[in-house]
């Protein structure tokens, strides 16, 4: 008899690298997707070495080819003057962390991840087909969905939600003092700009981060240097979270610019360029202790979503599926490697989603303890600061 797949919902980052790295272990993989299709917002992406060095074992790397760019640096600057309060370079990123810092533009990733998993015999992906339930025994996993009006059942040797942060897996998984995601009160905002359309020193290939009282801005050249990607997160005031078009993702960018009203004219120059901004509410969630139950795990944003304050929300879903595939690899009983799968991920990526929670109210300080924590900036150096970051980006299980 032909062995069951591992059945997965979702096909995000999560789903998919989980994939690849399941069917490396001579598995046969399902990936089911509720999407009819596989379409990535206009924005960009960081990737750190701790998520590259996985994508590059995984041929997806090669795939991105000259899609991505290596920043030569992190430029951290204050909002209300411009002044440069560190540079932190990452040139030599591949010999301190033994891989690439990249950026890329979503669309890219998805595409070289999606062609990865196109080459893999193993994996299926079916779109348009969203999970609605479960049940598990100790023999394998009975996945109900639905495709549009038809109700749909897949027979699995287990089942990984990858299905994101309003996980419909985690929501049956019913596991003890799991609270839903909770409103962090801060909007993040995201253009596209044509680097044509801006003062030549935005094409500089940096990330740039500019920090403000209850704000930030991040922005890097992307699509070959033809075009800036920003991000800017912001605190919301109670009645702009309760707006009526909150939800559209598409809000007036001059709700940002007021914001940002008392920031440096170079910051300006950005914001007010011609582009569509798209809005995200951000959500939080307390960490889990376990997450598997038998032959059904959780990896990514279901698993452990993090505000975006370290960019390490896709690089711990990269993350996640390298442990799968070391912990099925090393467990020919399923419920056993997730279980072991569990062990190696829960202490990190609670650690990360604290880190990343801490790291937001940093970046957004106000007087005078901005004050502070640029000279703190300034002393430590960018040797210090970047020793800082090691945990994240050096690791390797
Ligand atoms: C502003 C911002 C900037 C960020 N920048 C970075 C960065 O620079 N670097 C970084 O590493 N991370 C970053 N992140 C985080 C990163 O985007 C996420 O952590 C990552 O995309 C999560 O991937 P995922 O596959 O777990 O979830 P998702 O991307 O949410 O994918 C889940 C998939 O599951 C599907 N799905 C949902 N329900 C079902 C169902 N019932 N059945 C079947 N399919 C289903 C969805 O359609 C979707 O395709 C950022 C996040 C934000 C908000």
């Amino acid at each position: 008899m032909r062995e069951l797949p591992i059945i997965i919902a979702g096909a995000g980052i999560a789903g998919l690298s989980a994939a690849l790295a399941i069917a490396r272990d001579g598995r046969r993989v399902l990936v089911l997707e509720k999407a009819p299709a596989l379409l990535e917002a206009g924005a960009g992406i960081q990737l750190s070495p701790n998520a590259s060095r996985h994508l590059r074992r995984w041929s997806v790397l090669e795939r991105l080819g000259g899609a991505a760019l290596k920043p030569r640096a992190v430029v951290i600057r204050r909002g209300r003057d411009g002044a440069v309060l560190a540079r932190l370079p990452l040139e030599d990123a591949e010999t301190r962390w033994g891989a690439p810092y990249l950026v890329a533009h979503r669309a890219d990733l998805q595409q070289a991840l999606r062609a990865a998993v196109a080459d893999e015999p193993a994996i299926e992906v079916r779109l348009g087909v969203a999970v609605a339930g479960f049940a598990a025994d100790q023999d394998g996993v009975a996945v109900g969905a639905k495709h549009g009006l038809i109700r749909l059942r897949f027979d699995g040797a287990a089942l990984i939600g990858a299905d994101g942060l309003w996980s419909e897996v985690r929501q049956r998984l019913e596991l003890p003092g799991d609270l839903p995601p909770q409103a962090a009160r801060r909007t993040a905002w995201r253009a596209l700009v044509p680097t044509a359309q801006l003062p030549e020193e935005f094409a500089a290939p940096d990330v740039n981060l500019w920090l403000g009282k209850r704000a930030h801005l991040v922005h890097y050249p992307l699509c070959g240097g033809r075009c800036v990607n920003m991000v800017a997160i912001a605190e919301d005031s109670h009645d702009e979270g309760e707006s009526a078009d909150f939800w559209s993702g598409t809000r007036d960018p001059a709700i940002l610019r007021r914001a940002l009203a008392r920031w440096h004219t170079k910051a300006h120059a950005l914001l007010s360029a011609p582009a569509e901004w798209r809005s995200w509410r951000l959500f939080d969630r307390p960490p889990l202790e376990h997450w598997s139950v038998g032959r059904v795990t959780l990896a990514g944003d279901a698993a452990h979503p993090m505000l975006p304050f370290l960019a390490q929300g896709a690089a711990q879903a990269i993350e996640d599926a390298a442990a799968l595939e070391l912990a099925l690899a090393a467990n020919s009983d399923i419920a056993a490697g997730f279980k072991m799968y569990e062990q190696a991920r829960t202490v990190r990526t609670a650690r990360l989603q604290g880190a990343s929670r801490r790291q937001g109210d940093i970046y957004h300080m106000a007087e005078p303890a901005a004050l502070a924590r640029d000279i703190v900036m300034r002393v430590l150096g960018a040797r210090r600061m970047l020793a800082r970051q090691d945990w994240i980006y050096d690791y390797r299980e």
